[in-house]
This record gives C-alpha cells, structure tokens and sequence, in this order.
C-alpha cells in the first residue's frame, strides 16, 4: 500500500488524502513531524491559533513486526515552551496507522464556530463529526463510550479536561492494546489538538498490512535485534521493576531531586521505590509486565491494583512516581497512584503538572506532603478549571510565576525531570540545549552517568558531558524516527549486534542500503531543522541555561552546583 499524507482543514472542515512528497519520503516518526512543522509552521505564530499545525506520524518501522516499534511522534509549535515539539507513546495507533497506510496526519486551521469535532480515519477516507455528548468528557469516558459505539478495535488518540480548556501541560492519549492509555505527555499538545476542537481521533486499518522489501532478511535482522533486547541487563531489569526501579538506584547517586529540588534523596524512597511496587503488584493480583502495544518484548509497563485487588492505575513510570513522591515530599505509593489515574483522565502531563504542584507547595498552596490535598486539587481545580486549577495546568513556570517564587525547575518553561542537574551534570546539559524544552527522553546522560551504559562519566564532572550528550541527542533524534521505544538505547550502546540489525531493519524494510553514519547524519539534521526553527521563532544560546539557583544553591548530599559557562554550554552545537 502506497503511503499518503492526511490532511485535515479544521478551518473550512475539508480533507484530502495527498502523495508524500519526495523530501518527506526518508522521514517517520519525530524526524518527519520536525520536517513538517519546520516546512509548514510560520515559527512566530501562536501555538493555539490557527497557523499552528498538529502533525501525527508513526515511525519508519511502526506496522511492521520488529521489536518494540510501535511508537507514535505527535508534533506542533508548543504552548508550553514555544519551541518545535515531539512527543512520542506507545498503544495501539502508530501500527494502525502505519497499516493504514498513513504516512502523516497533518491537522491545520481551526473552526470558526464552538462547535467540538471528531475525526475518522481509514486508508482511504477521513470522516470530521461533530462531537457534543463526550465533550467536558474525562478520558477513560471516552475510551469506554468509544469501545461500543465504533465497531472493531480502532486505534484512539484523545484529549481530557485539559486539552479541552487549552492549558500548556495537556497531553494527548493513545488507548493501549488492553484499554489503558499512554501519553504523549510533554508540552501541551493536548492543547494544540484542543485548539482545533477535536476531541478524538479513531482510525481503521481495515486489515491493510506494511509492505517489506525483502521479508527474509527482515526477520532475521528481528531475531537478532530482539535477542539484543532481551540480553541485555538494564533492559530486563526494567521487565521486572518498571521504569520505576530507577527511585533507589538515583536517590543513591544523590540526584533524586526532592521538596522541590532543595535535595538529592528522599527520606521516604523505599516506600516509593520499584521494589517496594512490585511486591505490592504482586501481592494485589496485578500484573507487574505489561506491554503499551504489541510486539514490545521489554514490557517495562505494569497493572497496580487498589488495596480491593481492583485496577488503579497502569503505565506507572518512574518520572511520575518522582515528581508527586520525591519531590512534592508524598511516601505514599497508593495516593500517588489515584493521582496518576486522575491525572490519566483528565489528560494532564504527569510530570509538568506534578512538578506545578510542588513549586505550588513552596508557594503555599498546599504543605509538602500532602497527598490528600493534591488529590483534591486535582478533581476539584484542574479537572474543574478554577483560577488556581488552570494555574497548576498551565505548569511549573506558571505557578512560579503566580506565586512570586525563583526556586522553578523549568527550561523553556518545562519543568526539569527526575534527575538534578546538579548531581548528573551531563543530564542538565541535555536541559539545557535540548531543542524542546527540559526532556530527560532527548539525551539520557543517566546511561553513562549512572548506569555504566555505553562508557562510564562521572556524574560530578564536566569532562566529557558536552560531548556525550550531544551523542545521545542525535542517536535519540535518528531512534524516535524509526517507531522504536527509546528503551532500545540500552542494547545499542553496550550490544555490537544490536545497532546494525536495526539498520538491517530499516534496509529490508525499505529495500535500501543505510549506513550507521547516514543514521548519525538522519540524528544530526532532525537537530538542526529543530534548531533552526527555534531560532527563528526568536530563541538564541541565552536561552539555553537552567534556572539561576541551579548555579548557587549546593544540592545535599553532594553539594554540588551546575557549574557550566554559558560559553561552554554554547560549544554544544559545533557540528
Ligand atoms: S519498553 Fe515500556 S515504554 Fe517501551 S514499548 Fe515496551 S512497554 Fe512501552
């Protein structure tokens, strides 16, 4: 099946299914979406008006049966960070549109009514509805009103509350295989595709299949690609704890930013640890593997059931149990678990918005350990739209703001991840000169940092960090444009087979003869389009600094300071 692009005016509600055209062809997943936004998003136009574009791209192996390809890119002009964004996740719709033959969906203009609209895709037509019983709608409402009004298993992309009422940290949901959601979480796409008012989005492969140059060679570069996959230790680490292994391992390395980066370790760590869940898990019937969409043989995903042996919550990550643990000072595993599922529903950013509430806490809002409280805010002012709720939702840098307050882990106004910049040096250069705002995914220095992959740096240290993050800022462009899990990363810097049967992948699927240093040249343009279309959006090096208190408060116990020049950090971009 011929791949097109579809292309939806929310303006004058037309569509057309459209060729690829030819400088698109090599491009998937976040090197497409970037290419897109940069050719068609003038970079000074607001991200919720009509001149932004919502582009939606399943990778270049999305569809296919490799190994843990089943990530989708969502791309736009953010709200957040007013930077170019991608955000990718799991679930269903990057395969299902891949086997639609969907090489992007391009959503542009915006209704001139307040009319709400769905979309409804197969490989050869695109439906807009209007939409009014599931609007005001949580997101688990949509999923289990879609489940009997639309025939099949379509894949569905939706938005909450939040996305609803625009604010800068909504994200956009996937359903899962089994009717959990995934998120594509950071920088407030959810907004953008509030912004046209489309509430959701199905698509029907009608049963339509990816076509692969050379099928033998394809399933041979599979086995051995997933067989790197499962060797390796971190990665099967990550099948038996989740994500959320990492609480112990980075609150003993001192860079569990914690009361709102005042600290590296949090007191109650054990209690929020991997461990600690998966015992739990284990003892309430849930399930401690799980995959977000077929085909992933890591299964870092998870069931956490209530203390009833009901489900809670699923998809439990690291990043989310940091920021309403650690850092906002709550040890209490099954509070942070209602706050994923509410946060889930209402389509909000896990870790922008956990992060909001714990600049709140130092604001006053709330005292730093109250679980109970941010439970309530979270029903009561995000989900509702209150003054304070669309302060929290419209992120970190906004409360901060709101409140009057410097402490604020944000760059480009996104707030800072799980891993003090202070105590992980090479983690806040990746802050600092990502091309979207502060992103643990877009360079993880936690490999070589902390986990011995790929080399060996010493978290403290500049040497080395410039230079290493800048290797993982490309290798992760050239990754999240194949569809595949970033969780791969790991085989590929310590696995000499792993690398090469993904390029194997890409050839045989293709029938072309990719080298590893056209993938590094694929990583280092993606960069450079994101780069250029920041800069002409008005962003230059100043802005690629942390917070000043980064620079002159020691964080405990290392009390150690970001200590890069502004000069150095600068150097990041020479090549
Ligand atoms: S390893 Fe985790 S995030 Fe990656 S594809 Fe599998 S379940 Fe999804």
């Amino acid at each position: 099946m011929a791949e097109k692009i579809f292309r939806i005016n929310m303006s004058d509600l037309t569509t057309s299914i459209e060729d690829v055209p030819e400088g698109w062809a090599g491009h998937g997943g976040r090197g497409l979406t970037s290419t897109i936004v940069a050719a068609e998003v003038k970079p000074t136009c607001h991200p919720l008006g009509p001149n932004n574009k919502l582009v939606i791209a399943p990778g270049l192996l999305s569809g296919t049966v490799a190994a843990n390809s089943g990530r989708l890119s969502i791309g736009a002009k953010s709200p957040l960070t007013g930077t170019i964004k991608e955000s990718n996740a799991g679930g269903t719709a990057a395969q299902i549109l891949a086997r639609a033959g969907c090489k992007a969906i391009i959503i542009e203009g915006q209704p001139a009514d307040d009319k709400w609209y769905s979309l409804s895709l197969t490989p050869d037509s695109i439906t807009i509805n209007e939409e009014t019983d599931l609007i005001g709608k949580g997101n688990f409402n949509v999923i289990e009103t879609l489940e009997s009004r639309l025939e099949g298993k379509p894949a569905i992309l939706t938005i909450g509350q939040a996305g609803e009422m625009k604010m800068s940290s909504a994200n956009i949901s996937i359903k899962d295989p089994d009717g959990n959601l995934r998120s594509s979480g950071r920088g407030g796409l959810g907004a953008v595709m509030g912004s046209k008012k489309i509430k959701f989005i199905s698509v029907d492969s009608k049963d339509g299949k990816v076509a692969i140059a050379n099928p033998e060679k394809f399933k041979e570069a599979n086995r051995v690609f997933a067989k790197t996959l499962l060797d390796h230790p971190i990665t099967a680490g990550l099948g038996q704890y989740g994500t959320n292994v990492l609480v112990n391992i980075i609150n003993e390395a001192g860079g569990l930013p914690t009361k709102n980066f005042t600290q590296g370790q949090f007191e109650g760590h054990e209690s929020i640890s991997g461990e600690t869940m998966h015992d739990i898990i284990v003892e309430r019937g849930g399930k401690p593997k799980h995959n977000c969409h077929a085909g992933c043989v890591i299964q870092c995903s998870q069931i956490y059931n209530d203390a009833n042996k009901e489900k809670l919550t699923a998809g439990f990550e690291y990043e989310s149990i940091w920021a309403m643990g650690a850092d906002c000072c709550v040890d209490d595993l099954d509070k942070i678990a209602e706050a994923d599922k509410i946060m889930d529903d209402i389509g909000i950013d896990t870790i922008e918005t956990s992060v909001a509430m714990a600049v709140a806490m130092e604001g006053g809002v709330l005292e730093f350990g109250d679980g109970a409280g941010i439970l309530r805010i979270l029903q009561e002012d995000v989900a509702k739209g209150t003054g304070l709720g669309r302060i929290i939702g419209n992120g970190a840098g906004s409360v901060g703001r709101a409140f009057g307050l410097t402490r604020v882990p944000v760059v480009k106004n996104q707030a800072i991840p799980a891993y003090d910049p202070r105590a992980i040096k090479g983690m806040g250069i990746t802050y600092a000169t990502s091309t979207q705002g502060a992103d643990h995914t877009m360079g993880y220095a936690v490999t070589a940092n902390i986990l011995g992959v790929g080399g060996s740096i010493d978290p403290l240290t500049k040497e080395g960090q410039i230079e290493l993050s800048r290797n993982l800022q490309v290798a992760t462009a050239a990754i999240d444009s194949t569809g595949m899990c970033l969780f791969i990363a790991f085989a590929a810097l310590d696995d000499e087979k792993c690398l090469p049967a993904l390029i194997d992948l890409l050839n045989a699927r293709f029938g072309i003869a990719l080298t590893g240093d056209d993938v590094v040249a694929l990583g280092q343009s993606i960069l450079k389009t994101e780069r250029a279309f920041n800069v002409a959006a008005g962003f230059t090096s100043a802005d690629d600094k942390l917070p000043e208190f980064f620079y002159s408060e020691p964080l405990p116990p290392h009390n150690a300071v970001f200590d890069f020049t502004d000069e150095e950090i600068a150097t990041f971009w020479d090549f």
